[in-house]
Order: structure tokens, then C-alpha cells, then sequence
């Protein structure tokens, strides 16, 4: 079984945002993120600090806009709407979910569709359900998509099965592969059989979110497994949705976590932020 680094894919995405970076106007300051954080979550934190990294190692600027855990929705709105406005931010990155004092729809439509790079606003939802590429899909979502194309992965044609129905994975990503001209199946918690939708994937996509879930039972042979899912396991230690150990046999090649999907994601940031600021042109994937 060959291993799918994300490091790999994201090193191609590096590439491309540096390539427009330069080619941009040298002059020019290059985009700035906001990330914007309420709470001190230790998985916002571990998120965010990712983030930051990576904005630095590809030449691009980001900064944190922290907010205490109990702040209300009407003071959370007005900073919202001024970091939203500030014509210095090209992009932001509201971490979720937001407390329940917050109500985060609001937030969402708040957004500036141009600025939202990770496809929150339902206009974007919109665009990524009708196939427009002008809008922005969930990072992770579309990181998929790049892992799949950067290993020159077909897509078209293939029988892709998708563990997770969320809003930010399973649902856009199932659109994504619909525009690739994959034949679909989304399974949740209600699907009857799981192991039969699974095993039939030619392309398996796990975003359940259970540690180690899928086991070799799951894959069918020669199967592509992509392992969305970051979780800790028993003893603490960060794992996937998917028995990377059990599915060896059966599957063609897989991710791994950590140092999979998960790199990717913050890559596909970085380049939605370069798109938002108008230096590089719409949906434009490693494979070209
Ligand atoms: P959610 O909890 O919002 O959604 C999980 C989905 O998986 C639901 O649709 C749920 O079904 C389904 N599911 C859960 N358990 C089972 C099961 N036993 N059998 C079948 N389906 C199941 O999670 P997210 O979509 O937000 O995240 C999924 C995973 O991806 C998490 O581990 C998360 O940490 C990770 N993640 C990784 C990112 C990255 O950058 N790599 C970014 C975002 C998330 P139902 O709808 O019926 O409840």
C-alpha cells in the first residue's frame, strides 16, 4: 500500500501561491488572514497555530483575532463586522462551532462571501452545490479533491464512498465529487449497512470523526482510502477515522494521520486566500 503524504501535496500548493506571490506585483504586501477564535479551545488553538505556520512558510500574512469565551453575540457582531470590513484582510477564517451565546448563522451570513475561505456563507454553500467554482468550498472538503488529483487519481467514472454527511466534510465534498463526475454514496449514522457501501468504494472517504473506525473489513481491494477524521484514541494519541495497520492488504495507497489531509486543508487556506485577493485565478488545482 503506497502512503499519500500531505506534505507532498501541499509542498505543490507552496509552490503555486509563491509563483503568484512573485509574479504579482513585488511591491505589492502579500494577503492577509484573520483568524477569528472565540474561546481558548485547545483544538482552536492547535488549528489556529497550524494555520499561522503555514500562512508564514508560504509568504503570506496572518493574524489572530482572539475574543473571551463569554463575550455576547452583540459584541461579537460588532468586532466581527469590523474585522469583516477591514480592507486590510483578504480572508478570514472564522473558527467553529462558535458558543451558544453566539448565534453562528448569523455570522455566516454576515461574512463577506469574497473574504470567506472556508465556504461558510450560504452563498458560497450555494455555489459548491451548483457546480459554480467562483465561490469558495470548505478547505478540507476540496483538500480531498487536491489529494486526489496531485497523485493523478482519476476521479471521473469511479464509485466514491463518503463516510459523514456534515456540513464543512461530508455534504460539500459529495458535491465536489459530483463535479468530478463521481458516482456518490454518503453514508451516516443510519446508513443499513456501512460495510457494503464501503467496501464497494473505489475511492473511500472516511469523516465520521470515530478513532479507527473502519477497519480492512471496510475496503474493498485496490481501494484509495482518505482519512479525514482527526481523532484521539484511547491512550491519547492522535489517530484517524480508518486502521491504517488493517486496511494494509486491501487497500492501493491511503493517507495518514497526522500528516495527511489535515496538511493539506491549511494548504487549500492559503490558496483560497491568494484567490480572495485576486492573485491567483479561480479553482486552480495542483494538477496543472
Ligand atoms: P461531524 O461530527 O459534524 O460529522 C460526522 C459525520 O459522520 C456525521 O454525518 C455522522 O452521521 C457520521 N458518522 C459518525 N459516526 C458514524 C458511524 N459510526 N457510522 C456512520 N457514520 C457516522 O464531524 P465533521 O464532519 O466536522 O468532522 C469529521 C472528522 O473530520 C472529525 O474527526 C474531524 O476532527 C475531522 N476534520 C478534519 C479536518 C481536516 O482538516 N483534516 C477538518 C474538519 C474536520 P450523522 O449525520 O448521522 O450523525
Amino acid at each position: 500500500m503506497q502512503i499519500l503524504k500531505g506534505a507532498d501535496v501541499s509542498a505543490k500548493i507552496k509552490a503555486q501561491v509563491q509563483q503568484a506571490l512573485s509574479g504579482s506585483g513585488r511591491e505589492a504586501q502579500p494577503p492577509k488572514l484573520a483568524i477569528v477564535r472565540v474561546g481558548e479551545k485547545p483544538d482552536d488553538l492547535s488549528y489556529e497555530r497550524g494555520a499561522m505556520k503555514k500562512m508564514e512558510a508560504f509568504g503570506l500574512r496572518a493574524q489572530s483575532y482572539a475574543y473571551p469565551a463569554d463575550i455576547s453575540d452583540d459584541d461579537f457582531k460588532a468586532a466581527f463586522r469590523a474585522v469583516n470590513e477591514d480592507p486590510d484582510v483578504a480572508g478570514i477564517l472564522v473558527l467553529l462551532p462558535l458558543p451558544k451565546q453566539i448565534r453562528q448563522a448569523d455570522i455566516a451570513a454576515m461574512i463577506d462571501p469574497a473574504k470567506d475561505l472556508d465556504g461558510i456563507s450560504p452563498v458560497n454553500m450555494a455555489k459548491v452545490f451548483a457546480g459554480d467554482e467562483s465561490g469558495f468550498a470548505p478547505c478540507t472538503a476540496e483538500a480531498v479533491i487536491e489529494v486526489l488529483k496531485a497523485n493523478e487519481i482519476p476521479i471521473a467514472g469511479k464509485r466514491v464512498t463518503i463516510v459523514g454527511r456534515s456540513l464543512v466534510v461530508g455534504k460539500p465534498l459529495a458535491m465536489l465529487m459530483l463535479k468530478e463526475n463521481a458516482t456518490v454514496t454518503v453514508c451516516h449514522t443510519k446508513t443499513a449497512d456501512l460495510k457494503a457501501a464501503c467496501s464497494q468504494a473505489e475511492i473511500l472517504v472516511a469523516a465520521a470523526g470515530r478513532a479507527r473506525m473502519l477497519d480492512g473489513s471496510y475496503v474493498g481491494d485496490g481501494a484509495i482510502v482518505i482519512d479525514v477524521g482527526i481523532n484521539a484514541d484511547a491512550d491519547g494519541k492522535l489517530c484517524g477515522d480508518v486502521d491504517l495497520e488493517s486496511v494494509q492488504e486491501k487497500a492501493a495507497m491511503a493517507t495518514p494521520v497526522p500528516g495527511g489531509v489535515g496538511t493539506v486543508t491549511t494548504a487549500v487556506l492559503a490558496k483560497h486566500l491568494m484567490r480572495a485577493a485576486g492573485r491567483m485565478p479561480i479553482a486552480k488545482s495542483v494538477e496543472e
